[in-house]
């Protein structure tokens, strides 16, 4: 059969249904997905060595003949066990086994010359033994599984590494036919090897000089589209226009100095890169990065004023129905100390806006002319948004849905931008009406994200960051608590409670779905309210409550009726409680440093001192949360996390929009700024890549791959 790159897998010989749906749920479709599908390590066998030669725990290929193989069954599990004893040249033997291959007996026999390729450990009577090595029968000179670098692929059970191998041989045969994108000049200029060497090279690696040169290759065309594709989506982005909005510079500073803080330099510092560039038809695109409770509402809030003085609305959408509430009432009390003047939203001076609250379970409305925060219908809600009677709009989720629709936006927020998909952050900018202009956008997070990778995920934004705190913050102490001070802990958070302070509980959880994490949390609830704090009103917050009862207890916390909050990580973001002083985390081990400093966050918020109990008894974790009790500056966090462990990790598993890459990683931080000045002369010779048509389609597809939800 002729194999081609198209060709579907199930086509080639061997492959049938159930390997093909396997392969499916790898993504692997067609002969050119499997030449694709990268080995993310390898085992190095290249060398083979005599048998006398062998050391325990070290890795090794021999080459000998099979002296005696059979089956035997074990007594007690009825395990099949294959075992074999093999002779190399120099007369030498060493033995070896295989657990439940029966069919090793007859495929394998008294004679056969073979490679073996493993780690031989001590085993029955302290002999030197192979186990479940890999093997080979040795017919020609060509080994694939044996005495060579051998990849290693990432699979799921039911397909081995010998399969798999196997069928990337296959497909090697087409790889002649693969097209090399990348530009002659590029190519030149950055000394690549050619793209079908490279994919050869990655998969059955020669030697490991000529693997480092198609690993940098293959890194290199992925990055290089990554960088293309943040050039190519900012022109996009800049060939809209947006509303040109006028700073209200009076109206504005009336009501920074009626704030009941003095905002710090930073605050005022970016405030200022978001009104400058309002001012201009070009939409602004902008990334608003401040660690937890360095004040991004308020920079927002001022943003969002400015807009509605300009009589279009200024909209923010939020991750959870517990942040847009607490947005509505943040903006209610930072214009709380601004006098309403008569004009509503016309012209200069006049600051009257309305502010709206849309979730599924809230819709409310705020008049700066009375000072009124009421209930509406949600009918009515939606009226005022889509005839823009509610200048600035807060909400979830529920902004995006079908029935609602905007009269005006001129600028749309989105907070915490990594829980929201770029799909939906779309949705948000196409809700006006008016659909001549397009929406200034800002996004914020408190993802620390250093610069370097900040310029790769979101090379098409500009950044702003919040560097300092509030003045008037006291550092948390943190401390790594053992098991064994667990009680002396307990007693101290009592006592902070009898002074008037909560209490935050984190329990390990990975996904808002998960019921494990839940349990346990209900579980460590049940625990703390009848055993340890007994006569302490204990309370539980997770992400399977309804929307009223999460309301609910939040309001009991913020209200001091709760002293203690038991949480899954629904409080991760945002949530604001000054009067909690004291966040206890358990399993600390399995949180990422960033996720940690997140949590850390909700607490001191105020002027008490606040702490922070990293509870774990996994001593061998001891020093990457040192780092914790070291720093509290998230920037340095993100830093060790990212090279402890990987940007995956630290944006935790929902974090979309960030770059799908198969071989190269965010960390390979030289490599990114190399790619980005060839992207960006190429950009620049050719913003449209109209003389590149293939890399215009790939960075295409790219896009579309990567901002999948
Ligand atoms: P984050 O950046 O984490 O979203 P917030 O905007 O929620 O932080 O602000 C955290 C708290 O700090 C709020 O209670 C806010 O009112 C207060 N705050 C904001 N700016 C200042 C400032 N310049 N001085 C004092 N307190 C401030
Ligand atoms: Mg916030």
């Amino acid at each position: 059969m002729n194999i081609t790159l198209n060709t579907a897998v199930s086509e080639l010989w061997k492959v049938g249904k159930v390997t093909a749906s396997r392969l499916k749920k790898l993504g692997v479709e067609t002969v050119y997905d499997l030449l694709m599908y990268y080995p993310f390590r390898y085992d190095d066998f290249s060398v083979i060595t005599p048998i006398a030669n062998i050391q325990p725990h070290q890795p090794v290929t021999i080459h000998g003949e099979i002296m005696m193989i059979a089956n035997k069954k074990t007594a007690r599990q009825g395990m099949n066990i294959t075992e074999a004893m093999i002779q190399d040249a120099h007369g030498d033997t060493i033995p070896c086994i295989w657990f439940n291959q029966p069919y090793l007996a007859k495929t394998l026999s008294i004679g056969t010359r073979i490679a073996l390729s493993g780690t031989p450990e001590y085993g029955y009577r302290n002999a030197l033994q192979f186990t479940s090595p890999q093997y080979e029968k040795i017919i020609s000179s060509s080994h694939i599984h044996t005495g060579r670098l051998v990849p290693i692929y990432p699979t799921t059970a039911n397909l081995t590494q010998k399969q798999i191998r196997f069928l990337i041989q296959t497909a090697m045969e087409s790889v002649n036919n693969v097209s090399d994108w990348i530009p002659d000049a590029i190519k030149t200029d950055a000394h690549l090897i050619s793209r079908k060497e490279a994919i050869k090279e990655i998969h059955f690696p020669t030697a490991q000089s000529s693997l480092a040169k198609a690993e940098r290759r293959l890194k290199f065309e992925e990055l290089f589209l990554t960088q293309l594709l943040a050039f190519t989506s900012r022109n996009h982005a800049q060939q809209s226009q947006a509303h040109a909005l006028h700073f209200h510079e009076d109206a504005i500073k009336s009501f920074v100095a009626g704030l009941p803080f003095i905002l710090t330099d930073d605050q005022k510092k970016t405030a200022w890169h978001i009104i400058q560039d309002c001012e201009h038809t070009m939409p602004m695109n902008r990334l608003l990065e401040g660690d937890v409770g360095s004040g991004k509402t308020a920079v927002a809030a001022i943003a969002m004023l400015n807009c509605a003085l300009n009589n279009v609305q200024a909209v923010l959408m939020a991750p959870t129905e517990i942040l847009a509430r607490q947005h509505f009432q943040t903006l209610m009390e930072l214009f709380a100390h601004t006098s309403p003047q008569p004009s509503p939203c016309k012209g200069e001076g006049g600051i009257s806006p309305t502010i709206a609250l849309l979730t599924n379970s809230e819709h409310r409305l705020y008049t700066l002319n009375n000072k009124k925060q009421k209930t509406y219908t949600k009918k009515q809600i939606i009226q005022a948004i889509a005839d823009g009677t509610a200048h600035i709009v807060l909400g979830t989720h529920a902004l995006i849905q079908e029935a609602i629709t905007f009269h005006s936006i001129g600028l749309a927020i989105i907070d915490e931008q990594h829980r929201f998909g770029v799909e939906q952050r779309k949705m948000l900018m196409q809700k006006s009406i008016q659909t001549a202009l397009s929406p200034h956008f800002l996004s914020m997070t408190a993802t620390p994200i250093p610069r370097s990778l900040a310029l790769t995920v979101y090379g098409d934004l500009d950044l702003s960051v919040i560097k300092q705190m509030p003045k008037n913050r006291k550092p948390i102490i943190t401390r790594i608590i053992h098991p064994a001070d667990r009680n002396t802990t307990y007693e101290f958070i009592r006592s902070h409670i009898k002074q008037g302070r909560q209490a935050f509980v984190i329990c390990p959880l990975i996904e808002e779905s998960d019921t494990l994490g839940i349990k346990a949390a209900t579980q460590e609830y049940e625990r703390l309210s009848r055993d340890v704090f007994p006569t302490i009103t204990v309370g539980l917050l997770h992400g399977k409550l309804k929307p009223k009862e999460k309301q609910e207890i939040q309001e009991k916390f913020s209200s001091g009726v709760i002293d203690i909050l038991v949480a899954t990580s629904v409080v991760e973001v945002g949530v604001n409680i000054p009067n909690a002083t004291i966040m206890v985390i358990e399993g600390a081990e399995r949180f990422g440093l960033a996720q940690l400093h997140q949590f850390r966050g909700r607490v001191g918020r105020a002027h008490h001192q606040s702490y922070c109990f990293l509870f774990t008894s996994h001593a061998e974790q001891k020093n990457r949360l040192e780092a914790l009790v070291n720093t509290t500056n998230g920037f340095e966090l993100a830093e060790i996390d990212l090279t402890l462990r990987g940007p995956g990790d630290m944006f935790g598993t929902r974090q979309s929009g960030l770059p799908n890459l198969r071989i190269a990683s965010l960390t390979d931080i030289a490599l990114i700024a190399e790619t980005r000045t060839h992207a960006k002369k190429l950009f620049e010779q050719d913003p449209t890549l109209q003389s590149w048509p293939t890399l215009k389609s790939l960075v295409e597809e790219y896009a579309n791959k990567t901002h999948r939800e």
